[in-house]
């Protein structure tokens, strides 16, 4: 794999990229002081957000069997995986215990660290993430280049052409809305035929045993709500004590992440529907270990704005 300086190094030889993906990443960037500006407590609001993050990590193991205890009373069936290999022998047992064939995924950074895609496929199982710009990535075998805007380093007229050679519209479209148009009615179909949902985790509560999907798309509802089996991913670090902490962290995401005072849907998930299956996968995958951390355990309150990405030259020029 090469290293990000590279990669961004060869990312800049096409200076015309270069040159209207940094317009469109400080165009993100500054939406995003514009809305940190206009909330007076904003510093106050990332100062809680950090203190219940670093109580979190203090306090993990208690917490994590709190919200075992309170999401299996809610009929949520809790697993727990050690690394990326158990993980995705986890959900593929699941799947493979319901001979489910076709999945359909919200956005999920924890799966790309897992690779889980590739393992699915590998076992004869199709995968389709359904946020569109991770649909458009997947579609070309790419990782997404950054984790809030999967496909950010394309141009409408190479997203019009890899959707006249896959999804059949006219040679030559670039209207934004007829381009997601053909990808909505693309994507409802395999949300039809999907047989289970995989979503990630933005918060989940210790308290509740409840947890919550950030998306803009809705795709994470849809994908679940249509089939019976549910299937969330979450890194061990996504934990947070208490519901009333949930309102720091979905005032900080939205606006660090894309400017909006608010994620368009902010889905809370609190137990299974009547014969239907819901579980989470709990992951560490090198997280306890890094909480055990003096030099790195503040990573671990990062809640993946990627706001740090719209900013740094060789992160967000190196890709996903
Ligand atoms: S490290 Fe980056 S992605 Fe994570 S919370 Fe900070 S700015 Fe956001």
């Amino acid at each position: 794999m090469p290293s990000h300086p590279k990669l961004a190094a060869e990312f800049v030889k096409n200076k015309d990229r270069a040159h209207w993906h940094d317009e469109s990443l400080w165009f993100v960037r500054s939406k995003r002081d514009k809305a940190a500006r206009q909330i007076p407590e904003w510093e106050l609001l990332r100062e809680q957000a950090s203190k219940i993050k670093m109580h979190t990590i203090s306090h993990l193991p208690d917490l994590l069997e709190e919200f075992e205890r309170n999401a299996t009373a809610r009929g949520v069936q809790v697993h727990w995986a050690r690394n990326a290999t158990e993980h995705n022998e986890i959900v593929h047992g699941l799947l493979k215990k319901h001979d489910v064939t076709r999945v359909v995924k919200s956005k999920s950074m924890l799966t790309e660290e897992c690779h889980l895609n590739p393992y699915l496929e590998r076992h004869g199982i199709e995968i389709i993430d359904t946020d569109l710009g991770e649909r458009i990535v997947q579609m070309q075998n790419m990782p997404p280049s950054h984790i809030v805007m999967p496909a950010i380093h394309m141009k409408k007229e190479e997203i019009g052409e890899l959707f006249h050679e896959q999804l059949g519209t006219e040679k030559g479209a670039t209207d934004p809305q007829y381009l997601a148009e053909a990808a909505r009615q693309h994507l409802r179909q395999k949300f039809i035929e999907a047989e289970a949902g995989i979503t990630g985790v933005n918060f989940a509560i210790a308290e509740t045993g409840g947890f919550v999907v950030c998306t803009n798309e809705g795709n994470a509802d849809l994908g679940t709500s249509l089939n019976k089996l549910h299937i969330a991913c979450m890194g061990i670090e996504k934990l947070i004590p208490r519901a009333g902490d949930l309102s720091v962290f979905l005032r900080l995401l939205a606006r660090s992440a894309t400017g909006q005072p608010i994620t368009t849907y902010s889905s809370h998930f609190h137990g299974p529907a009547p014969g239907a299956e819901m579980h989470i996968v709990l992951l560490d995958n090198g997280r306890s270990e890094i909480s055990g951390s003096d030099e790195f355990r503040r990573s671990l309150n990062c809640i993946r704005c990627a706001a740090c990405m719209n900013t740094c030259p060789v992160y967000r020029r190196s890709g996903g």
